[in-house]
C-alpha cells in the first residue's frame, strides 16, 4: 500500500523525493509527507490529501537537504490527517521513519514505551517504529534498527534517518517491497522501481530482514546479526517512458491502448526462445492431479477464466480460490497439486500467505507476476513473468490481459503433456493466440462506439454483467472494473442464475451488459436478454455473431472472431473501455479511485 522513497547523495533530495512520490501515488493517496536533513536538522512537511496538497505546502515552505525520506499513505491505523501522515519522528526528535505495512504488536510496544515515559503524537502503528528506534539508539542507527526489528511483529518496508548521522539512510523490509537504487549522484530506496527510473535502472531487490545502509557513494547490506552480506545489482529493463503518461489523459487509457504490444511481448516470451518458455516447456505438469488457482481481485477473475480453459483442454479438475479465503481454509492440497498464484505486483499480502500455506503443504507453486524481484516471484517454485511493464493505474488492464495469455499457453502445454491435445490442435490453438494482439487492435480502433455508448450510461444506478461459461468469467472482471472506477453499483451473474434471484432487481434504469462468445450458448444468453429487456432493462450485447439484432433497447458491439476459450481477451477490452469512459464522463479520478490502492500489501 503506502509508497516510500528515500535519497542520500550530492543533489537536493526534495525534488527527487517529490517526483518519486508521484510515481508511487498509485499505492496510496490519502496523505503525504517528506522529511529532509536540512541546515538546522530535520525539516518536515506532512499534509493530509493528495500529493498535490503537499506540493502546495512546499511552495510556502521550500525545503532543501541532501538526505531525505518521503511517503504517500493509504491509512491502516489512524485516520488520514496531517499528524498521522508519515514521516514519523520520535519524541526526542532524533530519528525519522517512513513505513509501509502494519505493525501488529504496536499496542504492546506503545504501552511499554509509554510506561518508560515516551509520549506519542499520532494514532498510527508506524509511530512506534520511530519511538522504538530512538529508545534503542545509542550512537549507532544500524544497531537501533536491528533492535527495533527484533521487537516488531507484522509487515514493514522502512526508511530511517537520524539527526546524529547526517549522511546515512537506512532501510529494512519484511513482507513489503523495497528496492535500493544506485546512481552516479547518490543512493535511493523505494517501494517500486518507477520511483527511481529517472535516475537509475540499477537496483538491488531487498529480501526480507535484509538491511541496506546507504551513503552518497556506498550501499552496504547486512542481516539481522549485523553480518555484511553480498547482493547482486540488477538492471531493470523498464523504460522511463513506460512509467509516464505520455500525453494520455489517464494511465488507465494509456495502459488499455498498450495491450496489443503487451500481449505480443508476453506471448513471445512463452513460445519460441522467450524467457518464459523454459518454465512452460519444462514443467513436469503430468504429475499433477489437481490445479488450484489462488489470487485476489482481477487476478482472481483471470483465474476463473483459466478454470474454464484448463478444464476444457486438459480435463483436469481446477479450483479457483480467493487468496484471502484459501489461506485460512486448511486447503486439501498435496504434492500432486499445482497451485497457481496470480499477482500483478507479486507483493499481494493474501496471495503471499496463500503461497506459503501451499508450499508448507507440499504443493508445487507456480506464480504469474509482473514485477521481477517481488516476493512471490522469488519464493514460488516457478515463476512466469507477464511482460506488461509498469502498470500505474489502480484498475488493472494490461497486466490482466498478459496473465490471461500466459494461462492459455500453460493450459495448452498441460493438455499436450497429458495427451489430451494433438500437436496439430496445439498448433491451431497457438496460432489463435498469436492472432489475438491484432484483434485487440481492431477493437481499440472502434473506441468511438464504446465512448459514445458509455457517455449515455452515467445516470445508471445499477449495471449487471451476464454471460455463460467463459463469458461469465469475464463478466466478473467487467463488473469489477466498473465498480472500481465509476462507483456505480454492479453485479456479475451467470446468465442461468438470473431467474434465481437477481432478476428481481431489473427495472427501468438498469443496464445489462450481456457477453456471448460461446456459439452453442448464444440462444440461451439471448433468452436472458429477452427476459431483462421485457422488464425494462437496456442491454449492451458483446458478441461475435454477425446476425445479432439491434433494437432501441439492445445495442450490439461485434467482437472479432476467435477461439471461444480465448474470447475473454477480446471481450475484456470492450469492458475496460466501457468502464473507463463511464468514469471519465462522471469526471472521476480514474487512476486513483477512492479507497483503493494498487498493490495490496496489507491483509
Ligand atoms: N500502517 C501505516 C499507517 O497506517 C502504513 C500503512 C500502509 O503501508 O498501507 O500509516
Amino acid at each position: 500500500m503506502c509508497g516510500i522513497i528515500g535519497y542520500v547523495g550530492s543533489e537536493n533530495a526534495v525534488p527527487i523525493i517529490v517526483e518519486g512520490l508521484k510515481k508511487l501515488e498509485y499505492r496510496g493517496y490519502d496523505s503525504a509527507g517528506i522529511a529532509v536533513y536540512g541546515q538546522d536538522g530535520f525539516d518536515l512537511v506532512k499534509q493530509k490529501g493528495r500529493l498535490a496538497a503537499l506540493e502546495e505546502r512546499l511552495k510556502d515552505r521550500p525545503l532543501t537537504g541532501r538526505l531525505g525520506i518521503g511517503h504517500t499513505r493509504w491509512a491502516t491505523h489512524g485516520e488520514p490527517s496531517d499528524i498521522n501522515s508519515h514521516p514519523h519522528v520520535g519524541s526526542k526528535g532524533r530519528i525519522a521513519v517512513v513505513h509501509n505495512g502494519v505493525i501488529e504488536n504496536y499496542k504492546e510496544i506503545k504501552e511499554r514505551l509509554k510506561r518508560k515515559g515516551v509520549s506519542f503524537a499520532s494514532q498510527t502503528d508506524s509511530e512506534v517504529i520511530a519511538q522504538l528506534a530512538e529508545y534503542y539508539y545509542d550512537g549507532d542507527l544500524l544497531d537501533a534498527v536491528i533492535k527495533a526489528a527484533g521487537a516488531m511483529e507484522g509487515s514493514y518496508a522502512l526508511g530511517f534517518m537520524c539527526l546524529d548521522e547526517p549522511g546515512v539512510l537506512i532501510a529494512i523490509k519484511k513482507d513489503n517491497p523495497l528496492i535500493v537504487g544506485v546512481s552516479e549522484h547518490g543512493r535511493f530506496i523505494a517501494s517500486d522501481v518507477p520511483a527511481v527510473l529517472k535516475h537509475t535502472n540499477a537496483v538491488y531487490y531487498l529480501n526480507d530482514k535484509e538491511i541496506a545502509v546507504l551513503t552518497e557513494n556506498d550501499a552496504r547490506f547486512y542481516n539481522l546479526d549485523r553480518e555484511q552480506i553480498q547482493k547482486n545489482i540488477e538492471i531493470v529493463t523498464w523504460s522511463l517512458d513506460s512509467a509516464e503518461k505520455g500525453g494520455w489523459p489517464h494511465f488507465m487509457l494509456k495502459e488499455i491502448m498498450e495491450q496489443p504490444k503487451v500481449l505480443r511481448d508476453t506471448i513471445a516470451s512463452a513460445i519460441g526462445n522467450g524467457e518464459n518458455k523454459n518454465i512452460i516447456g519444462n514443467l513436469d505438469i503430468a504429475r499433477f492431479d489437481k490445479i488450484v488457482i489462488t489470487a485476489c481481485g482481477s487476478a482472481y477473475n483471470a483465474g476463473v477464466v483459466a478454470k474454464y480453459v484448463f478444464e476444457r483442454l486438459c480435463r483436469i479438475s481446477v479450483e479457483v480460490e480467493l487468496a484471502s479465503e484459501f489461506r485460512y481454509k486448511d486447503a486439501i492440497i498435496n504434492e500432486k497439486t499445482l497451485v497457481i498464484l496470480i499477482s500483478q505486483s507479486g507483493e499481494t499480502a493474501d496471495t503471499i500467505a496463500a503461497m506459503r500455506e501451499a508450499k508448507q503443504k507440499g504443493a508445487v507453486t507456480l506464480s504469474i507476476v509482473n514485477v521481477v524481484g517481488s516476493a512471490i516471484a522469488k519464493e514460488s517454485d516457478h515463476c512466469l513473468f507477464t511482460l506488461a511493464g509498469p502498470e500505474i493505474a489502480v484498475a488493472t488492464t494490461k497486466a490482466f490481459s498478459a496473465q490471461l495469455a500466459l494461462l492459455y499457453l500453460l493450459a495448452i502445454r498441460l493438455a499436450v503433456v497429458s495427451g489430451k491435445l494433438t500437436q496439430e490442435s496445439e498448433r491451431e490453438l497457438r496460432s489463435a493466440i498469436a492472432a489475438l494482439p491484432d484483434k485487440v487492435t481492431e477493437i481499440l480502433e472502434r473506441v468511438d462506439f464504446i465512448q459514445k455508448f458509455a457517455s449515455n450510461c452515467v445516470g445508471y444506478k445499477s449495471i449487471f454483467f451476464i454471460g455463460r461459461n467463459i463469458d461469465y468469467a469475464i463478466a466478473l472482471e467487467g463488473s469489477l472494473k466498473l465498480k472500481e472506477i465509476s462507483y456505480i453499483h454492479s453485479e456479475a451473474y451467470a446468465g442461468g442464475e438470473l431467474k434465481h434471484g437477481p432478476i428481481s432487481l431489473i427495472e427501468e434504469n438498469t443496464l445489462v451488459v450481456a457477453i456471448s462468445n460461446c456459439q452453442r450458448l448464444y440462444g440461451k444468453i439471448m433468452s436472458n436478454v429477452e427476459q431483462v429487456v421485457s422488464r425494462g432493462a437496456k442491454v449492451l450485447l458483446l458478441c461475435a455473431c454477425p446476425n445479432a439484432e439491434e433494437t432501441d433497447r439492445l445495442s450490439t458491439f461485434l467482437l472479432p472472431e476467435t477461439h471461444e476459450l480465448f474470447s475473454p481477451t477480446l471481450s475484456v477490452i470492450v469492458l475496460q473501455l466501457f468502464s473507463y469512459y463511464v468514469a471519465a464522463n462522471k469526471g472521476l479520478d480514474i487512476d486513483k479511485p477512492r479507497n483503493l490502492a494498487k498493490s495490496v500489501t496489507v491483509e
